[in-house]
């Protein structure tokens, strides 16, 4: 059997920096706390809360005065206030990616601009770039521009962790609504997202089968199970190693591995090598590429 890893594989730099950053900073606490988890990659928080992180679901949680991480992909502004006010310890985990698109989109809302968002409401990066603006709308796909209001010059970006091809079609379909008006379109979808999907679309027809390494609430990790679902490939989104992967791998001959950015080095190893194992013991070869 013929295993093709995409190269790339690991954490992005991004969540590498907010792990770092995290792991060096509770070496000297006893504990800190975060609004939701770290990243999406449940092996990781698991291993983060032995060191003393302790993830919350809302701020009152949180006791006055204590040591608190903003996450990865932002915080609400309202919540941001109310650390302050809390006399919380700040230590920031934002991906200066995510900060920069913010910075963005508020620097055009300054130009008159009103701003629309290709992404998902309740994904703590929009929430955080919403309460940041006045009036921005958020569209989930390529439907959620029949309902937008227009206005006479409008700004077009997306989440970070976005689809690619929803994003240029959302965008053709704005620039035909938009005869008459302004539109600026920035594309911001992360290159580490963007290059992760853009090889999976490109060597899709490639591969019998796609195993899909990355947390189950991971954004840009869905975005790969929705490629492979719309070419119907034959795929399985797994967050680490599962036996019954064995299952529906054995007897094929040429397979891709692909991961989220948040899924870390050591769980896409570990499924590589379950899958060379179990063939050396059957007697059959496993050639490793990575491509
Ligand atoms: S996926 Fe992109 S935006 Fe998100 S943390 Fe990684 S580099 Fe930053």
């Amino acid at each position: 059997m013929k295993i093709t890893v995409f190269k790339n594989y690991g954490y992005c730099w991004g969540v590498k920096r907010a792990v770092d950053i995290a792991v060096k900073e509770l070496n000297d606490l006893e504990s800190a706390y975060i609004l939701g988890p770290i990243i999406h990659n449940p092996n990781t928080n698991d291993k983060l809360k032995k060191d003393g992180l302790k993830i919350v679901s809302s701020l009152a949680e949180v006791p006055d005065g204590s040591v608190f991480f903003f996450p990865s992909h932002g915080i609400s502004k309202i919540d941001e206030e109310l650390a302050v006010k809390k006399s919380l310890r700040t230590i920031s985990l934002i991906c200066p990616f995510v900060i920069k698109i913010e910075q963005l989109a508020i620097d055009y809302e300054k130009k008159g601009y009103k701003v629309i968002i290709y992404g998902d409401p309740l994904h703590t990066e929009v929430k955080s770039m919403v309460s940041r603006l006045n009036n921005a709308q958020v569209i989930k796909d390529e439907e959620g521009v029949k309902s937008l209001e227009l206005h006479p010059k409008m700004l077009y970006i997306s989440q970070s962790t976005q689809n690619r091809d929803v994003f240029y079609s959302i965008f053709s379909r704005l620039a035909a609504a938009f005869e008459w008006r302004e539109l600026v379109g920035r594309f911001t979808i992360c290159q580490d997202t963007f290059e992760r999907q853009d090889w999976m679309a490109t060597h899709i027809a490639d591969f019998e089968f796609f195993i899909i390494v990355g947390g189950h609430q991971s954004s840009n990790t869905k975005k790969l199970v929705e490629i492979a679902d719309l070419h119907k490939k034959k795929s399985v989104h797994i967050e680490k190693w599962n036996p019954s992967v064995w299952d529906m791998v054995k007897g094929l001959n040429n397979i891709a591995v692909i991961s989220g950015t948040s899924t870390n080095k050591e769980d896409v190893d570990e499924v590589v090598n379950e899958i060379k194992g179990r063939l050396t013991q059957d007697g059959n070869n496993a050639g490793i590429y990575y491509a």
